[in-house]
């Protein structure tokens, strides 16, 4: 099998024009939603919370460079449109797991640096070095990667990536030595060119363990003299993650990879986004399904994990773990015109209920707003992650693919300017 072939990338139909909306994020999406009213189920993703966030970040790590993480499209907040947004603010690359994600970015006219850092041995190498995609190496891919740029005759751009310590990619000390020789190598025969080396950090998120962070740090920036002494000189070092970005001003380096922070979201338990000035981007909003009166002690949903404890109305949200809503969030919080509700009972495929409180029909009526999180209700990713036992990161990567995602400016034409987090 050639490695050359693009391998399928699903396009979702998030990214596909609907009637009535435009795909990605203009003034016009804002008022296409007016006209048509609300979706019945949507991530609506703010532009300018992005171009807010990488703005704010990036007035942090300067004079570092920023590379906004726009992988798993773009944390589930769609890949085009956020690229777009964070290099209007002032990110001068873009970072993607798969070279296959980073061609999609190509296709869609995005000429900006790339790196794109995990591979397998049916990564089209050939097309990224076509499309000037730099290309994570940690040791093997360099024989692939060299192999596709004799046959293009043309030099592929290569980040080496040294393990410091997490243990996933990336190439063990006690193999650098060779893998930085055979890099050189490579350079002199003009196949390569060593552009960068980088590393990721592992617990950096965790501040009561500076230690091991700086361990990283001292190991990484011996890697980087062992590449000097081979006689490389790469333009950025790079291994700093949001928590590093926010917590470890001496993680920044030459580039951060910024993912989590763009799309307005912390990465500490116990710190909220807001004490570092980011807004959440992505709102997952629907409208109330079904309102109806039941008695005391009636059943709700599988397994009866809720029963009604007095004559009351249940309203029904149709959104489920097929839309990427966590089964385990028993209790999880949700908004419903504007007033705060927890779920009742087990979340289903397609839809779980609240139990409103009240005998009121006037109260959470069919139609009524609702949003699960989102700046508007106040409701953070962070709450349905901790009732689900998980992570924000994985909560908004995981809405799924039947919630179209909306992209609406709520600042057309405010780049954000310069921004700069509140002290830390
Ligand atoms: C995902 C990823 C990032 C971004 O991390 P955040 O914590 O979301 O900022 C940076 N570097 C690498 C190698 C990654 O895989």
């Amino acid at each position: 099998m050639s490695t050359d072939s693009l391998p399928e990338y699903r396009q979702s139909f998030r990214d596909r024009p609907r009637p009535g909306h435009t795909p990605t994020g203009s003034s016009s999406t804002t008022a296409a939603l007016k006209r048509t009213g609300p979706a019945e189920r949507a991530a609506v993703v703010d532009l300018a919370a992005i171009r807010h966030n990488v703005a704010a970040l990036r007035s942090w790590v300067q004079p570092a460079a920023l590379m906004a993480v726009v992988k798993a499209d773009g944390y589930g907040h769609g890949a085009v449109p956020v690229a777009r947004a964070a290099l209007d603010a002032g990110a001068t690359w873009l970072g993607l797991a798969h070279v296959s994600e980073a061609l999609v970015l190509r296709e869609a006219g995005i000429s900006a640096p790339m790196l794109a850092w995990l591979h397998t041995r049916d990564t089209p190498f050939g097309r990224a070095v076509e499309e000037n995609i730099d290309l994570g190496a940690s040791g093997w891919e360099l024989e692939p990667i060299a192999a596709a740029a004799q046959r293009l005759e043309r030099p592929a751009r290569v980040h080496l990536k040294i393990d410091t310590g997490l243990g996933r990619n990336g190439c063990t000390l006690e193999d650098w030595p060779q893998v930085v020789e055979r890099a050189a190598a490579l350079q002199e025969a003009g196949l390569i060119r060593v552009v960068g080396i980088f590393s990721h950090l592992a617990v950096a998120d965790e501040e009561e363990r500076e230690a091991e962070t700086d361990d990283q740090l001292r190991l990484f920036h011996g890697a980087v003299e062992t590449a000097r002494e081979a006689g490389l000189r790469p333009d950025v070092r790079h291994i700093a993650n949001t928590p590093g970005i926010l917590d470890r001003p001496d993680t920044h380096l030459d580039l951060v990879r910024a993912g989590l922070g763009i799309y307005g979201l912390t990465p500490f338990p116990d710190r909220p986004a807001s004490e570092f000035g980011l807004r959440p981007a992505m709102s997952v909003t629907t409208t109330v399904a079904q309102n109806k009166a039941v008695g005391p002690g009636h059943g709700v949903s599988y397994g009866y994990r809720y029963r009604t404890t007095a004559a009351t109305r249940l309203a029904l949200i149709p959104l489920g773990y097929g839309d990427g809503v966590p089964r385990p969030a028993l209790e999880a919080p949700v908004s419903i015109g504007g007033q705060r509700y927890a779920v009742a009972g087990r979340i289903a495929m397609d839809q779980f209920v609240v139990d409103l409180g009240t005998e009121d029909p006037a109260v959470a009526p069919v139609g009524a707003a609702v949003e699960l999180f989102g700046p508007k209700s106040g409701i953070t990713a962070d709450e349905w992650a901790s009732a689900a036992g998980t992570i924000n990161y994985e909560l908004v990567t995981r809405i799924g693919s039947r919630v179209p995602r909306i992209h609406v400016d709520t600042q057309p034409g405010v780049d954000a300017g310069t921004q700069s987090l509140p002290g830390r």
